[in-house]
């Protein structure tokens, strides 16, 4: 997708290219008595792409689910592009759409043909015409290698194929950064590479990402960043290499341990 930064000008940031795109100011989130994030802090820069990993439960799901605002926080900052996410309503919906999201159930939706799940988005929330809606689905899913599934049921494809056209139904809303929550977790082995390939393309054409997954080889391959997150923390951070050669803490040790 060109990227073209002169899109979208903001009166309150004039500058826009030189913030971080997604931005967490001391955030805090619980679950009842559950602290589950803690005092998170993130700078995530434009064209920048994190990996997230760590222990099942530290919060990297609420941390993602937060980001795009189907999690309420108790306190703090987040914003995209310099803009803090309205509580609900019109202007909700039109911020979370610069902010994909793929989980690790697809949640296509199930009655639809796969070429009307992505157009469904573009059409509904940003008023495109039917025709152009079609013709920016048929391109997002030659994309992702999926054009020639575009008239079957999501329930005919593989989960591979499934994940992808969730990726293309994401990008149909022309996101300023794509969230995805351990999107190959749920596939079977020998899909989940054509998944992490169409995921590495899009790092590559300069998306802003943040990527929750264990796998390293995405992350080696594609990652600016990895977080460690233990416990609603970020306990730490390095570049790829460095982190999975030489993670500095007792818990991510312990953690890559059982992992690698
Ligand atoms: P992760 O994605 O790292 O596995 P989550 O963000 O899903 O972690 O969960 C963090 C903690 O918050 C876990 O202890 C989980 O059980 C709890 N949790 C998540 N969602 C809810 C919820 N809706 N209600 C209560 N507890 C929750
Ligand atoms: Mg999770």
């Amino acid at each position: 997708m060109t990227r073209d930064p002169q899109s979208s000008p903001s009166a309150s940031a004039p500058d826009s290219s030189a913030q971080p795109l997604v931005l967490l100011k001391k955030v805090n989130k619980h679950f009842g008595e559950l602290h589950v994030l803690k005092d998170i802090n993130l700078e995530v820069a434009r064209g920048e792409v994190v990996v997230v990993i760590g222990p099942s439960g530290s919060g990297k799901s609420t941390l993602c689910r937060a980001i795009n605002r189907l999690e309420t926080i108790d306190n703090g900052e987040i914003r995209i592009d310099g803009k803090e996410l309205p509580a609900e309503g019109k202007a909700l919906a039109k911020l979370r759409a610069d902010v994909g999201m793929v989980f690790q159930s697809f949640n296509l939706f199930a009655h639809k043909s796969i070429l009307e799940n992505v157009t469904l988005g573009p059409v509904k929330v940003k008023g495109m015409k039917g025709n152009a809606a079609k013709e920016l689905a048929m391109s997002l899913l030659k994309r992702v290698g999926v054009d020639n599934q575009a008239q079957k049921l999501p329930a005919q494809l593989s989960g591979g194929q499934q994940q992808r056209v969730a990726i293309a139904r994401a990008l149909a809303m022309q996101p300023k950064v794509m969230l995805f929550d351990e999107p190959t977790s749920a596939l079977d082995p020998e899909m989940i590479n054509e998944v992490l390939d169409a995921m590495v393309a899009l790092a590559k054409e300069g998306m802003t990402m943040i990527v929750v997954t264990h796998e390293m080889g995405f992350a080696r391959k594609a990652a600016d960043r990895v977080i460690f997150m233990a416990d609603g923390q970020i306990v730490e951070q390095a570049k790829p290499e460095e982190f999975f050669t030489n993670p500095r803490s007792d818990r991510a040790k312990d953690f890559l341990g059982k992992i690698l």
